[in-house]
């Protein structure tokens, strides 16, 4: 149930709300927007509380239901654009922002060369995978520890935040202790446990779409992060199953606008996973910005041939020097700075 209240409520009103919201052993959220309070009251039983129970409070405009299965993502709850700030990168505003580098980090010389030159690209954040959710247990899983103490000193080296997956809820702490940003891979986009462990924490989280998930079930997960107090979440859209298979998954185009419309979360496109082929990455990537995407993360590697993971979709540093260009114009056309 949402609750809003009136422009200037008083302090009392809202802690009225939810002392009210807490004697019916509900839960609250509280949206504090420039203009007006909004509280999300929730819980198992919220259907069956006539909206009268807070509708008679000193204080309140109105008071409705959220028909949908996600709340806290949703732009009932928080009407305003979530802006999610990460070592002075604001992600969710004006700005388009990149984040690139390699699929997993392999190694010092890998990782230094591939940062250095998607700095020098205009890349405003860089990534790169520790630990590798693989598909067969026979692959290269990562460097784990080791790979995060790479991607801090790729940090310190060149000052520019970091995008890294954690993939068990155990590692939540560790991992945030070096990532600026903690990725939740397609595959563990459902894994609740991981999602709880993430809302815990006050580090940015990006969560990717799972492989055959919905545009509902992807929101709905997110409420799971959003719901244990951390707000500093953004999505990400990397394709999912379809039919056709002459890509490695299809980019849903019109997950952006709908997206955009629906939840007020920053929401990034990974053209790369989607293509699974460097060839198409860059019209995939122009489209996305196009669409209305507030940024993308790229693969990227300085020797796709010799990478140990995703080397077919990775761009090389002079092909994603020749996009950012590109990217560039295409901002500017919708409204957006790179
Ligand atoms: C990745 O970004 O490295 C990755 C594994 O992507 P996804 O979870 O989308 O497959
Ligand atoms: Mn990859």
């Amino acid at each position: 149930m949402i609750v809003e209240m009136r422009k200037g409520s008083t302090q009392e009103e809202v802690d009225e709300v939810i002392r009210r919201a807490k004697s019916f052993d509900m839960s609250v959220q509280l949206n504090l927007g420039t203009d007006k309070t909004v509280i999300a009251i929730l819980g198992a039983n919220t259907g069956k509380l006539p909206t009268e129970t807070f509708a008679v409070l000193p204080g309140v405009e109105s008071v409705s239901r959220i028909m949908k299965p996600y709340k806290l993502a949703s732009r009932e709850f928080h009407p305003e654009d979530t802006l999610v700030s990460v070592d002075g990168v604001e992600i969710g505003g004006n700005r388009f922002v990149v984040m690139a580098g390699p699929c997993a980090v392999e190694s010092e010389a890998q990782l230094m060369e591939t940062v250095k030159a998607v700095k020098k690209a205009g890349a405003s954040i860089i990534r790169g995978g520790a630990y590798k959710p693989r598909s067969s247990p026979f692959n290269f899983q990562g460097l784990e520890k080791r790979g995060l103490e790479l991607l801090e000193m790729a940090r310190d080296r060149f000052s520019i935040p970091i995008v890294t997956e954690v993939v068990d809820p155990h590692d939540v702490e560790l991992v945030a202790s070096y990532a600026d940003i903690m990725q939740v891979g397609a595959r563990n986009m459902q894994n609740y446990a991981l999602l709880t462990e993430l809302g815990k924490s006050r580090c940015p989280v990006m969560l990717k779409r799972g492989l055959s998930s919905t545009i509902k079930e992807w929101l709905t997960a997110a409420d799971y992060i959003l719901a244990e107090g951390n707000n500093q979440v953004m999505l990400c859209e990397r394709g999912i199953r379809t039919f056709e298979d002459s890509i490695r998954f299809s980019l849903d185009i019109t997950s952006i606008p709908v997206v955009k419309k629906t939840s007020h979360l920053p929401l990034l496109v990974d053209p790369s996973h989607a293509a699974g082929n460097f060839a198409f990455v860059p019209a995939v990537a122009k489209a996305a910005i196009a669409a209305g995407a507030d940024g993308l993360l790229i693969e990227v590697h300085h020797n796709p041939k010799e990478a140990l993971v995703d080397g077919p979709q990775a761009l090389t540093p002079s092909d994603f020097s020749r996009l950012m260009v590109e990217l560039a114009a295409i901002a500017k056309a919708v409204g957006k700075s790179l």
